[in-house]
């Protein structure tokens, strides 16, 4: 059996429980905090509590039944599990062919959430829940439970992903609740929703996870020990980050990538913006796959602001304290020796900088070459 309890949310949870033990649930809830931190495996608890055909004393889902099984296979029909998803249509497929790729990819993702502990879906594309999607929520709302009395539960995950059409769509639902209908959305932020559909909405707040759980966390999916830890160190608290670099996306061809690819991103994370071997940013930008995937870059950027934080860290704290760059500690500590703390809290927010930049679509190239410049690096 898949552990699919929630980690290191106890407010959350705590709330979800005493609803649960007094038996009085809200129609529509608002699981809010960051990406990967277990509000999708929180909404799946709550739906198991809800469809369990034995619950125990306190309201909680039995994990022993044959309600509790399916709905944890993401098979009871009464729960729907909405991800949002790219549209695939591109790359000269018929709008045919666009939705069974779609279908493909929902069906790939929901087995992998029922059978992986740390599953967090990756896309190359922005993904989106449309009108259609919208229409297929009400639709499966409107029937009738499984069991006589019994809850349908409907979880939408990355619910700031509706497009205009369908958060209109959505409002509707939850302007007309059914009895024994709940709903639960997952965002990230509140205020990446439209208001009116936030205030009617139960929130309930999930927080950053810990680095240490992370690490594990990719342990358990075969990263090493200093790669977990480093990638965990720049996650921000959010499993699904700290995943991103070793998952593929679910709409890409290429395999997964792997350690190596990481080390790739790191070594050329360090050619940008720790010490450029040349002034030649382009080839560099090619060798780390860096120039047409933004979020590659951010991940590079992100690295060489966890080896600053790191040669900060180190300079204040000095030789005892644990870095994330553990395993690059001569290189650490020689660029604590030589930089002094204004330079070095320059180059960090430097790298905010430009990472704030090419998020407003400037162009990879030109960040590189401004930040090295102000930051005194790139010309031997
Ligand atoms: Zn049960």
């Amino acid at each position: 059996m898949v552990p699919t309890t929630v980690q290191h949310q106890e407010d959350a949870l705590g709330l979800l429980r005493a609803s649960l033990s007094v038996g009085h649930v809200g129609h529509s809830y608002l699981f809010h905090g960051p990406a990967g931190v277990g509000k999708t495996r929180a909404a799946l608890w709550l739906a198991r509590a809800l469809l369990c055909s034995s619950p125990t004393k306190a309201g909680e889902p039995c994990d022993a039944c044959s309600a509790c099984a399916e709905a944890a296979a993401l098979r009871h029909p009464d729960l729907e599990l909405l991800l949002p998803l790219p549209s695939f249509r591109t790359e000269g497929r018929t709008e045919k062919q666009a939705d069974e790729a779609r279908s493909a990819a929902r069906a790939g993702a929901l087995a992998r959430y029922a059978s992986e502990p740390f599953f967090a879906p990756v896309f190359a594309k922005q993904p989106v829940h449309t009108v259609d999607d919208l229409a297929r929520a009400k639709q499966f709302l409107s029937m009738t439970p499984q069991r006589d009395g019994g809850a349908k539960v409907l979880i939408i995950k990355g619910a700031e992903a509706m497009t205009g059409p369908a958060a209109h769509a959505f409002l509707k639902i939850l302007e007309e609740p059914q009895p024994g209908r709940v709903l639960i959305l997952g965002a990230r932020q509140i205020r990446a929703l439209l208001p009116t559909i936030a205030s009617r909405c139960l929130h309930v707040r999930f927080r950053p996870l810990p680095e240490s759980f992370l690490a594990r966390a990719l342990e358990a999916r075969g990263v090493t020990k200093p790669t977990a830890r480093l990638a965990a160190a720049l996650s921000q608290g959010s499993l699904g980050r700290a995943i991103a670099p070793f998952e593929a996306p679910l709409d890409g061809t290429g395999a997964a990538p792997d350690e190596g690819d990481f080390a790739t991103l790191r070594a050329a994370a360090h050619d940008l913006f720790v010490k450029p071997p040349s002034a030649a940013i382009v080839g560099t930008l090619r060798r780390g796959r860096l120039e047409r995937d933004r979020g590659r870059f951010l991940s590079a950027v992100s690295l060489a602001v966890h080896f600053y934080r790191d040669v900060l860290r180190l300079k204040i704290l000095g030789g005892d304290v644990a870095l994330a760059n553990e395993d690059r500690k001569r290189e650490v500590a020689a660029a604590a020796a030589s930089l002094p703390l204004p330079a070095l809290s320059r180059r960090i927010r430097l790298l905010e900088e430009i990472a704030a930049a090419v998020q407003s679509n400037v162009t990879v190239a030109y960040a590189v070459a401004s930040a090295q410049h102000r930051m005194g690096l790139g010309v031997p």
